[in-house]
């Protein structure tokens, strides 16, 4: 047995972190518990400028068939229009591979790191998912009268049954590994048919999950409570857009973007793993770029793995470099990109 990951940088500073990134599976490779075979994949902007290729024929099905995982950097580049690349590759992935739970940690690494006066790393830790392949980000709705004053603009927001359910049970398995909380937000008062659902079938699925204790927050009051009093919160469900909107508030409560990383995941099949940062053309090839999000991002890929005890040693060296302000300059450090990955190295030796 063998696990294939695709390693897909992208572009920007997708490709300065994820060169870090696998450099830290490299040296964790020895130590797994099934070997690791890395196909690398030059998809983004330059290949698209090249030969206008997005997604190339039979990738997908590859991925599906072929890959337990791919580890991703960032598209996104002002040269190609629309992003176009972006969408057909990372939204197409997305949808196609049907990664349906966008998995983001919120955790302080450092008291020095958290804006919030008097939170400390004890305050801070929760696991957020967002529903990754619904509500308002399907792409359904149009334009009627486009381009004049009586314009009319639609996005229908879609939520299935089966989508929430299958979210909402995610969550509830995922809190019983760790403190047995379950808080779902939605706006079910102002959406009343769309989150009226999500309501309905929280209700239902926590009857299962009598060990683990269900809470619900509006949306509105649940980012107020992230700031006012994280520690509240240990797993966070909530819909497409409103975790979009949540975990940048997660992100900037435990240090910001560089350190933020993710999972699109649907358990048991090919899923992706990136930093939530973008390209950052506005420091690309500079070596500013914080790596710290790619790396953990691999942790949570060897994790889906199986290889849980890698994924641990990883993120315990990248709270270690962040304790002892091993770290670029987005968390106070002095160190390059590169200087910063080679910190997580030393940790993990
Ligand atoms: P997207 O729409 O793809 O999310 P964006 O331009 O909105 O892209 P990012 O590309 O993530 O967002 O960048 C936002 C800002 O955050 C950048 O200008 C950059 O200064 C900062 N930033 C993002 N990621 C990092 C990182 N890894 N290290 C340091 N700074 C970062």
């Amino acid at each position: 047995m063998k696990n294939k990951v695709a390693v897909v940088p992208g572009d920007g500073i997708g490709v300065e972190v994820t060169a870090e990134a696998v450099k830290v599976l490299e040296a964790l490779a020895p130590s797994l518990r099934t070997s690791i075979e890395l196909v690398h994949y030059d998809w983004g902007a330059e290949r698209w400028l090249k030969d206008r290729t997005t997604l190339p024929e039979g990738a997908f099905e590859d991925l599906r068939d072929h890959h337990q995982a791919i580890l991703f950097g960032a598209l996104g580049d002002p040269r190609v229009p629309e992003q176009i690349h972006a969408r057909d590759i990372l939204l197409g992935l997305r949808f196609r591979l049907d990664l349906y739970i966008n998995l983001r940690p919120v955790k302080l690494l450092d008291d020095r790191l958290t804006p919030l006066r008097g939170k400390t790393t004890r305050d801070i830790d929760m696991l957020v998912l967002r529903e990754n392949t619904e509500g308002l980000y399907v792409g359904v709705g149009g334009n009627f009268k486009k381009g004049t004053p009586d314009e009319i603009a639609i996005n229908e927001d879609v939520n299935t049954r089966k989508g929430v359910e299958r979210i909402l049970r995610a969550a509830f398995e995922m809190a019983r590994g760790r403190r047995k909380k379950v808080c779902m937000s939605d706006k079910a008062n102002a959406l009343t048919y769309a989150h009226g659902l999500w309501q309905r079938a929280f209700k239902e699925i926590a009857v299962d999950y009598k060990d683990v204790e269900a809470s619900h927050l509006y949306v509105d009051v649940a980012a107020m409570e992230m700031v006012r009093a994280p520690e509240r919160f240990d797993v966070l469900v909530t819909s497409n857009m409103f975790g979009d909107i949540l975990t940048d508030l997660g992100a900037a409560i435990v240090g910001g973007l560089g350190l933020a990383a993710s999972g699109n995941i649907h358990p048991g099949r090919c899923s992706l793993f990136e930093p939530v940062h973008g390209s950052a053309p506005d420091i690309a090839g500079k070596g500013l770029a914080n790596p710290l999000g790619a790396i953990s991002s691999t942790a949570m890929m060897l994790r889906h793995l199986g290889e849980e005890s890698a994924a641990t040693r990883i993120e315990a060296a990248v709270e270690r470099v962040v304790k002892e302000s091993r770290v670029t300059r987005d968390l106070g450090g002095k160190l390059s990109t590169q200087e910063c990955g080679k910190s997580v190295l030393d940790a993990l030796a």
